[in-house]
């Protein structure tokens, strides 16, 4: 059985406004946390961890490893310090981290990838990458590809995943899931399908330029499919917590999901059909090879 995964949203505040993001649309970015809110969120998510059973452990912000203080950062070490320990006494299974590698300071990331050393497998280091709504300029655009070839060259041994936004322009843009690996050193890029706010909007991209971009990444990497769907179909038990400053505390958030099992947002994908189940029915030939006649 899948262990369960806790999730942390340790401040939702992120200044970067990517087009794609939902949290950007309900950030108040008036409202950036102040320090020490940061260090009791820190504090708070480290008293619940202590008191959770086996599973997976999610941290996210907006952005927790970029723009932060020193005192943030020797903290927020020492969470993350902490879940290696409980991997290594077996109640952690994966630590999975999201960050944006849109600054220019790498050292708490080269921290965590040394805390990691010998663990490397049990740390889902993960970053995304958009041809469209991410970069406000070719320098912030260059700044990562850079951050992460960095990291790739300097802790080879540590996994980085590249989620990759998959809109309209991904598909026109003609980039491929190789490129990506090639530019950043990755070792994998999950095509994560637009939610758009408003289906049909200008980066919606068209069910066969979703499907076409996720064959390309077939014929680039035979059995990226399988892994695809069986990544998206994970029946995992989620509960996800935020840090309210006004109440100082974390907040269980609800999750909502679809009567198929899936998460509700999966149902703005294709405008209606949930993304999951279709996936599921046009690719059951790659994941059960029993039904290919
Ligand atoms: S960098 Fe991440 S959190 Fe910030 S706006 Fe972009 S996707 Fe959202």
């Amino acid at each position: 059985m899948i262990p369960p995964i806790n999730e942390f949203i340790l401040w939702a505040n992120c200044t970067n406004k990517c087009k794609f993001c939902l949290q950007n649309l309900k950030a108040d970015h008036r409202c950036v946390l102040s320090e020490d809110e940061k260090l009791s969120s820190i504090q708070k998510t480290y008293e619940k961890l202590s008191d959770l059973p086996y599973g997976d452990i999610l941290l996210i912000g907006g952005e927790i490893c970029g723009g932060v203080s020193k005192k943030v950062a020797e903290s927020l070490l020492s969470l993350i310090e902490f879940c290696r320990e409980r991997i290594e006494s077996g109640l952690i299974r994966y630590l999975y981290l999201n960050t944006n590698l849109l600054y220019k300071n790498l050292d708490i990331i080269y921290d965590i990838c040394s805390l990691f050393s010998g663990y490397e497998d049990h740390l889902r280091l993960t970053t995304s990458y958009d041809v469209y709504g991410r970069f406000s300029s070719i320098k912030d655009k260059k700044l990562f590809f850079d951050n992460a070839s960095a990291i790739t060259s300097r802790y080879p041994e540590q996994p980085l995943i590249v989620n990759t936004i998959l809109t309209h322009q991904y598909y026109t843009s003609g980039i491929t899931v190789r490129d990506i690996v090639e530019k950043t050193g990755a070792r994998s890029v999950v095509l994560v399908p637009y939610i758009p706010v408003k289906y049909g909007d200008e980066m919606t991209p068209t069910p066969d330029e979703i499907f076409d971009s996720i064959e390309n990444a077939e014929s680039e990497y035979p059995g990226y499919i399988r892994k695809y769907v069986d990544n998206f179909d994970l029946k995992q038990d989620r509960t996800l917590w935020e840090y309210h400053s006004n109440i100082d505390s974390l907040e269980m958030c609800e999750s909502p999901l679809a009567s198929c099992g899936h998460n509700s947002n999966f149902a703005r994908v294709l405008g209606g059909k949930c993304f999951v189940c279709e996936l599921k029915k046009r690719y059951k030939r790659y994941i059960n090879p029993d039904t290919v006649s």
